[in-house]
Parts: C-alpha cells; sequence; structure tokens
C-alpha cells in the first residue's frame, strides 16, 4: 500500500535529490542548500519569506513541491508535561505528535529535556492485544517527508517559546520512534529520516539522541546494526517467556525469544551501548514474580536496561495495571537481581505511556474538536 502524493514535499528530499531535481530543470546547484536552509535553519513555512531566491526559482519550486505535508488540526497544551499536535494528511489521514517535558532535578523549566515521540504509519499491523494502534488495524507508511515535518511543527511551535539559538540547533533534546506504528516495517522511511535529521544541511541532530523503539522484527535488528547509525535501540518485550509473550504480542510467533534475543545482542555489541527492554505491567498477564526474575536474566545477558510501564488502559480492551505493591515486588526482583530497571508512574511523564497510547484517542479527539 503505497501512498503517492500529489506534489511531493521538500522535506522528503536529501540535499542530493534535491540538487539533482534542480540541475535537471537547469537552475543552479547551490540553491539546494539555501532552500535546506529556510527550511532547517530559519524553519520557514512559505515560499514568499525565500527573498535570496529568484523569482523564477521560487515559481519552479512551487510548482513541483509543497513545503508541509502535514496541517495540524489539534494543537494542544494539555499541561505542562505533555503536548499533543494532531495532524492531517493529504489523504485525511490522521496522525499525532507529542512533545514530552521531563523537568530535570534543579534545572529550570527552560532547560528541562524535551523528547518528541514520532508517528511511522497510520495504524499498525502487528496487532499487539494491548496497543489501541493495533486495535486501529493499519492504513499505510508514511513517507519521510511525513515524519520530518512532524518535528519541523515542534520545532517552530518551540523556537517561539525558546531562546535557544534556533539556526544552531533542534529545539528539542531527544527523538523517540514511539508513536503510531513499527518503525521497522517501514524501514526506508525510517533510515531516509534519519539520514535527513542527521545531516549537517538537515536538521544537525544526532543519531545517539534518537531511539527506535521495535516490537522485536529480529532481521531488521541486524539489518539496522549493519547501517553504520548510532540510534538507540528500545525492545518492547512485555513477556520475558514466549508463552506470556504470544498470549499478547502476535509478532513472538515469527520472531520467538530465541531469535529476538540474539538479534538485540548483535546489535548491542555492533554499537556498544546499553539496550532498553520496554516492559508494560499488565495485571495477571505478564507481572509475576517468575516473569520478573526471568526478565531479570535476559536484561543480565543483554546487558540492558529495563523500562518498566504501568499499562496504561485502553478503552474497549480488558486489560488492567496491577497494583502499586504488585508494581514494586515486581521492580524489587529486579534490582535484587542487580538489574538496572526503572518505573514511572507519574502521569504523562512517561514517554511510552504518553505516546504508545495516543491511536484511537485521535478519531476521538476529533469528534471533540
Ligand atoms: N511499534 C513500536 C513502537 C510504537 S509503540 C513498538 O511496539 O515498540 C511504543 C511503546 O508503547 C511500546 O513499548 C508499546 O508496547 C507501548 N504501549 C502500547 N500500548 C500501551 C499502553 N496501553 N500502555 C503503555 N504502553 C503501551
Ligand atoms: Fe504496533 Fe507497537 Fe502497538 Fe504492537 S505495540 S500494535 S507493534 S504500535
Amino acid at each position: 500500500m503505497r501512498f503517492t502524493p500529489q506534489k511531493p514535499s521538500l522535506f522528503g528530499e536529501t540535499l542530493e535529490s534535491l540538487k539533482g531535481q534542480i540541475v535537471a530543470a537547469g537552475h543552479k546547484g547551490f540553491r539546494a542548500n539555501q532552500v535546506m536552509e529556510w527550511l532547517y535553519k530559519k524553519r520557514v513555512d512559505s515560499w514568499d519569506v525565500m527573498t535570496n531566491l529568484p523569482k523564477d526559482f521560487r515559481a519552479w519550486l512551487e510548482e513541483n513541491f509543497i513545503i508541509y505535508p502535514t496541517a495540524p488540526v489539534i494543537d494542544k497544551r494539555s499541561d505542562d508535561v505533555t503536548q499533543k499536535l494532531l495532524l492531517e494528511l493529504e489523504d485525511k489521514s490522521l496522525i499525532e505528535t507529542v512533545l514530552i517535558r521531563a523537568p530535570q532535578k534543579g534545572v529550570g523549566q527552560e532547560d528541562s529535556r524535551k523528547t518528541v515521540c514520532v508517528s511511522i504509519q497510520v495504524g499498525c499491523a502487528f496487532g499487539c492485544k494491548f496497543c489501541a494502534s493495533g486495535l486501529a488495524g493499519f492504513r499505510r507508511n508514511l513517507l519521510a517527508a511525513e515524519v520530518v515535518s512532524q518535528l519541523m511543527h515542534i520545532c517552530r511551535r518551540e523556537d517561539a517559546h525558546t531562546d535557544r539559538a534556533r539556526e544552531e540547533i533542534a529545539s528539542f533534546d531527544n527523538i523517540v520512534f514511539m508513536g503510531m506504528g513499527e518503525p521497522l516495517s517501514n524501514y526506508d522511511t525510517l533510515l531516509r529520516t534519519i539520514r535527513i535529521l542527521n545531516a549537517k544541511w538537515g536538521l544537525n541532530f544526532g543519531a545517539r539522541r534518537i531511539t527506535v523503539s521495535t516490537s522485536g522484527l529480529a532481521p531488521q535488528i541486524l539489518k539496522l546494526a549493519e547501517e553504520g547509525i548510532a540510534v538507540r535501540l528500545a525492545i518492547s518485550l512485555h513477556g520475558a517467556t514466549n508463552e506470556v509473550r504470544q498470549q499478547i504480542m502476535p509478532i513472538n510467533k515469527k520472531y520467538p525469544l530465541e531469535v529476538l534475543i540474539p538479534a538485540a545482542r548483535a546489535f548491542q555489541q555492533r554499537h556498544g551501548r546499553m539496550l532498553t527492554l520496554e516492559f508494560i505491567l499488565i495485571e495477571d498477564v505478564n507481572d509475576s514474580l517468575d516473569q520478573a526474575r526471568e526478565l531479570a536474566k535476559i536484561a543480565h545477558d543483554l546487558h540492558a536496561h529495563v523500562n518498566c510501564i504501568p499499562y496504561n488502559t485502553v478503552k474497549g480492551l480488558q486489560w488492567r495495571r496491577p497494583s502499586l505493591r504488585r508494581q514494586d515486588a515486581f521492580i524489587e526482583v529486579l534490582r535484587k537481581a542487580r538489574v538496572s530497571a526503572t518505573i514511572r508512574r507519574e502521569k504523562g511523564h512517561d514517554i511510552n505511556a504518553a505516546c504508545g497510547q495516543l491511536r484511537l484517542k485521535t478519531e476521538k479527539e476529533l469528534a471533540d474538536v
């Protein structure tokens, strides 16, 4: 299912691909660098302001490209911690992008860390039983331009609120691919997006500050390990044995733990950075102390950090969050086994909870407009 827009967005182009088209149309190649400056450093959203470009070249750009392929429908600051942006695409699909502020101890609010959670597909085909995205089914892959533009919307909005040197750096600190969709099943878009974000002419955003979260597509994890880009990898484990994982994650049939774990290990060894294992705690499904012990073994073996996330209830699904006592007991087993583990309970603070949860809400929110 490939979506072809009426006109491509400039946010999907690399410097080389844009230059190629510019030169082929009889314009000067260096114009591509000027265009990228306007997009990523000055962060403009209209042709008129690109004043150092000749009129005929601007007309050519306008004839062949659009700037933003995504239009904000709702832009709301729900509280000080999370800020959601609902975007409409050309085909009327809706996606959501979230900015999460995690204030750091002893640091002023302006300096608190900002993480942007982006979507990479409309819906998701993997059907994890606890996830609203799985419920919604899969519509289509996003194009790189649709992912990059999510970040640029946030950048523009944050620019207006901060006094950071906007032409130097992005106005947030981390990017996580934890919104709607499975990043490793839209692999080409993922890579093209990362390259554009990374590039000096682009957002100049380091791969080390980008986290890719996957439900465990082992072959693509191995492929990503070989790309030579040092992104962080988070694996949605959610079950420490095949038996438990299979109940809630159909992908486990295709790539069971004995396939997934070696792939994760290969990634870790290639890049030498700690992996993150995400583990949603769901009452009576995966929150037993036995699961905690098995999880501790896996985390040890992979030299991974465990991020426990108390399940966020999704309307229409029967799963529940365990009691605080059960959560504590689970964490205690991990800590006793000397596994680095965190559990975040503050509402909205948890990145996974905040963005792993968007999904169906989107439709509901639109109905509320
Ligand atoms: N498809 C990828 C990335 C998107 S989901 C993946 O599965 O990793 C991002 C995270 O949100 C995943 O860890 C996912 O398991 C989690 N998530 C999904 N639904 C959730 C819920 N109801 N409560 C808490 N986390 C949830
Ligand atoms: Fe898809 Fe990830 Fe949700 Fe599973 S958890 S359905 S892979 S978005």
